[in-house]
């Protein structure tokens, strides 16, 4: 059987780095078995639809090189329309409500579901007078019996209400007192007793949508998916999933359920606030809130989706070797579900900022230079000659975690400094550091004349030298004198120690 999996968001928000972990093991797994990797929308909760989710999903998706096969086109739409490659459009479930229906009627038919038509203040004064007595109200196997359904109206009743009111519902008639014995790809064997679980609404006729519980299930048969990979949070929904496939009689996929990805410091599951406070992004874009409020992304705070979609894949899964950088192709054909830990993954914002650096160190010069290009444009250095652009980034990059750190690293490779550090001046600008030095500058042209002329008189090496930096950087700290030297040129030597001379006195 072709491997096909789906990754199913719901477009109500941005989608948050644990969604892109979610659908990136997805995508792994898919790849892996040279099977099918899907997107679908499952947006049937029109309350919590939110404008602009959507794309931001499929954007964030695309920037990480998470490329769907079936569900999406090249252009990034949600495909509406039957094609050979995508034979079960539309993938949004909004426009599939059509179907849902006879799924619904198939399982009161069956027995496996029934009508209820209380209405929202009944079961409000239902739950209130539970909570009067200290218990919580469920709609469950008991309390079924006592209510407005038709497992308790004489038929002629259900079908005048069917036809008549539109506040009714299909709930599921969660079986009393049954083991649910149930196999997760990461946790292993898992049993559960029906007696806890509630008797679930399906289908809505309010607004005539299915709810996730049935749409989620009949889209996966309908999509002929083989295993559902998605977040821990859905593991409580498991036994009523494997009680509807067996409802309907249908073949049930492999499930695996992901562990979360927790808080850097403390317990708990990482979330936008820790952001907020600890100063990471927790998004893969910018997302803007509609009171205004801007969620930082890793796009737009410099993160390669290389070493992202890298840091991601390590939150959770380990490889069982010592490697720890992988391109996307060898995440394809190293990941393996059973790998997956159970527990959760505690995020580390430095170790994402290490690997960073780490694709930074990596990328190949010319790319860096286009990327600064722009960062050197907005900081007045226009038209800045490209082979020099590459000369600096080849010096500087070791030093660098994000491109938009090469500026500030790197300012004195192309303009003289405006103003020096004053606690460099008062350690290093002394005539007797800054005669010799200047002496130094004058007569040589590589940091390794200058290291032997100064060596060679038995003078202060340390301390000339960071003179020598102060002069041309403006402190005394920073990069190598001789990288300057031969980036800079001569000319530009000595025309900064004039300049120093005037502003900093002799
Ligand atoms: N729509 C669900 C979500 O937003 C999908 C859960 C599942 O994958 O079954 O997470």
């Amino acid at each position: 059987m072709r491997t096909r999996v789906r990754f199913a968001p719901s477009p109500t928000g941005p989608l948050h780095m644990g969604g892109v972990r979610t659908a990136l093991y997805n995508y792994l797994y898919a790849k892996q078995k040279g099977g099918d990797f899907i997107i679908r929308i499952e947006d049937t909760d029109s309350h919590r639809f939110v404008p602009g989710a959507e794309q931001y999903i499929i954007e964030a998706l695309r920037w990480c090189g998470i490329i769907p096969d079936e569900g999406v086109d090249e252009e990034g739409k949600v495909v509406e329309t039957v094609s050979e490659k995508h034979p079960h459009a539309p993938y949004r479930q909004s426009q599939r409500r059509g179907i849902y229906k006879k799924y619904a009627d198939e399982l009161v038919e069956k027995g496996f579901a029934y009508y209820a038509f209380d209405s929202s203040e009944s079961l409000e004064k239902a739950r209130a007078e539970a909570e009067a007595s200290g218990q919580t109200f469920i709609y469950n196997f008991e309390t079924r019996k006592k209510l407005r359904n038709s497992l308790t109206l004489p038929a002629d009743e259900v079908s005048r209400l069917l036809e008549e009111t539109t506040d009714w519902t299909v709930r599921f008639k969660m079986p009393e007192d049954t083991v649910v014995s149930m196999d997760d790809m990461i946790r292993g064997h898992i049993e559960v007793n029906t007696s806890t679980l509630d008797d679930k609404v399906l289908w809505k006729r309010a607004d005539e949508l299915p709810t996730y519980h049935l749409a989620n299930i009949v889209d996966d048969h309908l999509m002929e998916i083989t295993e559902v990979i998605r977040g821990e949070e859905w593991l409580p929904s498991l036994p009523l999933h494997y009680l509807l496939y067996h409802a309907f009689g249908w073949r049930r996929p492999e499930f695996a359920h992901l562990p979360l990805l927790l808080k850097p410091v403390g317990n708990g599951k990482l979330s936008k606030r820790d952001g907020d406070k600890m100063g990471f992004p927790v998004f893969p874009l910018n997302w803007n809130n509609s009171d205004g409020e801007t969620y930082h992304g890793y796009r737009e705070d410099g993160y390669f989706p290389e070493a992202f979609v890298n840091m991601l894949a390590m939150l959770g899964w380990n490889p069982g070797t010592e490697q720890e950088i992988f391109s996307m192709k060898e995440l394809v054909d190293a990941f393996s579900i059973d790998k997956v830990s159970k527990s959760g993954a505690k995020f580390n914002p430095e170790k994402a900022k290490w690997y960073n650096k780490e694709y930074l160190r990596m990328r190949d010069d010319a790319l860096l230079a286009d990327a600064f290009m722009p960062i050197l444009e907005k900081n007045g250095i226009s038209g800045a000659d490209r082979d020099y652009v590459i000369k600096v980034i080849r010096l500087i990059k070791e030093r660098a975690t994000f491109v938009s750190d090469f500026w500030t690293i790197s300012k004195a490779l192309f303009v003289a400094p405006a103003e020096y550090e004053q606690k460099d001046v008062d350690k290093f600008w002394k005539a007797e550091n800054f005669s010799p030095a200047f002496e130094a500058c004058k007569s040589c042209t590589s940091g390794a004349e200058l290291e032997e002329w100064i060596r060679s008189r038995e003078l202060p090496m340390g301390k000339l030298m960071n003179c020598t930096r102060l002069v041309l950087t403006g402190a005394a700290s920073g990069l190598g004198i001789g990288d300057i030297m031969a980036l800079i040129g001569h000319d530009e030597v000595i025309r900064r120690w004039e300049n120093a001379l005037k502003v900093l006195g002799e």
